[in-house]
């Protein structure tokens, strides 16, 4: 019990549960039955990931095989025969008369180990090889499916909008594809942790100035400096971090004094996206992604972005389908069902990734 002239200092409503009253609200009449469980979850210890760093001389792999884990994305095209998924959408497709899904293209060499389904055991630190490089970086598994969808190939040019702290950077990093990576990020300090993150994980010839940019401008003026440059584009923008907002009071993005900046994130994401598919080169794609379940924040964003891209810029856009990759990757990861555009990964106890939203915009003029 707390005693009552302490009690006069506390936060009434403190940030954490403000979030979770917006969360019952909000996603309660949008995730129907599904809510529930997702809640659950969300309130739970989140499960990690373990992105292997292909540039460590002793490579994390031995280590993460010796933890028991599995790489989720080999282990899934193994099972995954071409036939195998053929006949399955056959049956989808008369089921629901949808078209025809095939595994989509994927960045390649990226992997990222996960413990099984259920199974909450944490991995270890990682250990640095001879040369102080790091084995491998743990993040939110579902964070590497916007850098999977980007399907980056031999000699592209990419930008990374709102790459800080860098986890999905380094994921594209893995590729060892890329002819130039820009990674930016408005915030100063966080941009100072990305390159340490790089640092930690890249050897120093592969981040010379002619194949790694790193800036800290205001994406929304992206569009404005560079045009019709690059062949992928990330833009995982901020948003309501949703799982963050129910765990840590600090500085959360639903106390008081955030109330202006929560209400400005869709435009604020809008504007990040309308500056990436401006940046992106004709022909070339755009991932979309955030760490929300909110329909604002994610879809509604999309379809405004797709609009005014149109609208003011003259830029057609196709959104690419990624009913494939959440096809492969269904024994990982808990998707929600039937969204309109794009996929969503939702928490689950089982799997308790997530969220992420991701969409996937090609250009086409
Ligand atoms: N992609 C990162 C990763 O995987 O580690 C996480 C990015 S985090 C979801 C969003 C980032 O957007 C934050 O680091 C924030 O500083 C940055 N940001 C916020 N407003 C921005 C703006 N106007 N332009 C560029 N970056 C911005």
């Amino acid at each position: 019990r707390v005693k009552e002239k302490w009690a006069a200092t506390r936060v009434k409503h403190p940030p954490t549960r403000l979030a979770l009253q917006h969360f019952d609200a909000t996603y309660g009449a949008q995730l129907g039955e599904l809510w529930p469980s997702v809640r659950v979850a969300l309130l739970t210890e989140k499960k990690y990931g373990a992105l292997v760093n292909n540039f460590s001389f002793e490579s994390g792999t031995t280590d993460l095989q010796a933890q028991r884990c599995r790489d989720f994305i080999s282990d899934s095209y193994g099972r995954a025969e071409p036939s195998e998924v053929g006949a399955q959408e056959q049956t989808r497709e008369a089921d629901s008369n949808d078209q025809q899904v095939s595994p989509p293209p994927l960045s390649p060499n990226i992997k990222c180990f996960v413990f099984p389904r259920g199974d909450v055991t944490r991995f270890k630190p990682a250990r640095p090889d001879k040369y102080g490089l790091l084995g491998y970086y743990l993040m939110d598994a579902a964070s590497v499916l916007p850098c999977l969808a980007l399907d980056i190939q031999q000699g592209h040019t990419v930008l990374d909008l709102c790459a800080a702290p860098g986890g999905k950077s380094l994921a594209l990093l893995q590729t060892q594809l890329i002819r130039v990576l820009c990674v930016n990020d408005t915030s100063v300090s966080r941009t100072s942790r990305l390159k340490k993150v790089l640092h930690s994980y890249v050897p120093k010839e592969f981040l010379t100035d002619e194949q790694l940019r790193v800036t800290s401008c205001d994406g929304t003026k992206w569009g404005e400096i560079e045009r019709n440059t690059f062949d992928r584009v990330l833009v995982d923008v901020p948003c309501t971090t949703d799982r963050l907002s129910l765990m840590e009071d600090d500085n959360n993005i639903f106390s008081r004094s955030r109330i202006g900046e929560r209400r400005r994130l869709p435009q604020l994401q809008v504007e990040l996206l309308l500056a990436g598919i401006q940046a992106a080169c004709p022909g070339g794609e755009i991932v979309y992604s955030t760490c929300s379940l909110s329909l604002n924040q994610n879809l509604s964003v999309v379809e405004q972005a797709v609009y005014l891209a149109q609208e003011n810029f003259g830029i057609q856009l196709q959104v690419v389908n990624l009913r494939g990759l959440t096809k492969l990757f269904g024994d990982t990861f808990c998707f929600a069902p039937d969204l309109r555009l794009g996929e969503m990964v939702v928490p689950h106890l089982a799997a308790n990734f997530g969220p992420i939203y991701l969409c996937k915009l090609r250009r086409l003029t």
